[in-house]
């Protein structure tokens, strides 16, 4: 058979896996491997699916990132075989995993779409079943011989969203996932609707993977009762190369001097990277704004625009690997490198 004909699912964990242990309401994680007589319906889908599975699936809070290199690498191992592929993940760091791996995964030309579900695949009102096959539909989608969707997205409850502009916002609705800076790639109803000018283009490079992503990164949520001494804490940490700040509205923060003077001094002093994302989910940071949002910029802090928390966290992985100086850092952060941000 054809590699285009070839889906892999790769089973990570998460709720989406679990199935009622027969007599007790103990979730265990069912074998992928039958996922076919699971969910009957796969039959129709004129494809071949393969299934791998993390040997000890994993609820995804407890995804680390050496699991996105697992998954990398999975996917490196595997990328002749198969035309697209479909990871199954636990839906709480999703769009983590979503907006690290579209960072990994150089040149990237075929689909890889991540799923889960809030209700595990063997209770009677599961969203797992819709969101595995419409995925798989998804990333088995080609036209004249091209992939339609050859980045790393998110399927769920009848949207694709791009991964790196995607974040978890309900623990409980079916529709757990917004993209609030960027509409869907594709939408599922009577119709598989896909929106072609929203997605990105295959790559034409020769595929590889990154696999180092540098955690010495620190995220802090700016609050009306921050205290000197806590961002001081922070920011004299000793192998700390990053902190990401959450302001408030369009980029802005408080303008106390001894604010201002910390942030300052670990940029000249520790080549600390600052960077400026909003606490809102939706919208940008405009830095010019307001006085508030100006001061923060002048001393020389990081434009997050309209990064997602998840999709600024990796791409500072992403960047500090790269051992580059603050302004090349500050240059290469502010483009968008995978579609994560608006220009
Ligand atoms: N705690 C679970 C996880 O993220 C929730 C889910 O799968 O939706 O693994």
């Amino acid at each position: 058979m054809s590699c285009q004909n070839k889906i892999l699912l790769i089973y990570t964990g998460g709720t989406i896996g679990m199935e009622k242990k027969p007599g007790s309401d103990i979730l265990v994680p069912f074998d992928f491997a039958n996922i076919q007589d699971r969910i009957p319906e796969l039959k129709l889908i004129e494809k071949e699916i393969d299934s791998v599975s993390f040997e000890q699936p994993l609820d995804s809070s407890n995804i680390r990132p050496k699991h996105w290199q697992q998954i990398a690498q999975i996917i490196f191992d595997k990328y002749e075989d198969y035309a697209g592929f479909v990871i199954l993940h636990g839906s709480d760091t999703m769009a983590y995993t979503a907006s690290a791996l579209s960072f990994m995964l150089e040149n990237l030309s075929k689909p890889v779409i991540l799923t889960g579900s809030q209700l595990p695949i063997g209770d009677l009102r599961t969203d797992a079943k819709e969101n595995i096959i419409t995925s798989i539909e998804i990333a088995g989608a080609y036209e004249n011989g091209k992939p339609i969707v050859p980045e790393v997205a998110i399927y769920f409850e009848f949207k694709l969203l791009r991964g790196n502009r995607t974040t978890k916002f309900s623990t409980d609705d079916f529709n757990a996932f917004h993209s609030p800076n960027y509409n869907p790639l594709a939408t599922s109803g009577v119709y598989l609707k896909y929106y072609k000018h929203r997605i990105l283009p295959p790559s034409s490079g020769i595929f590889d993977i990154h696999k180092t992503m540098v955690d010495k990164v620190f995220t802090l949520k700016i609050h009306p009762a921050l205290r000197q001494e806590h961002l001081e804490y922070f920011l004299d940490m000793p192998d700390l190369k990053a902190l990401i700040l959450e302001t408030y509205g369009a980029g802005n923060a408080l303008t106390e001097d001894w604010f201002l003077t910390a942030l300052k001094k670990a940029i000249d002093t520790k080549n600390m990277k600052i960077i400026n994302i909003s606490q809102c989910i939706k919208g940008s940071i405009s830095p010019y704004k307001y006085e508030t949002g100006k001061k923060l910029m002048e001393l020389g802090a990081i434009n997050g625009k309209d990064l997602t928390l998840e999709a600024a966290l990796t791409k500072t992985m992403y960047l500090l690997s790269k051992n580059l100086s603050y302004p090349a850092f500050k240059k290469a952060f502010e483009r968008p490198i995978r579609g994560e941000m608006t220009e």
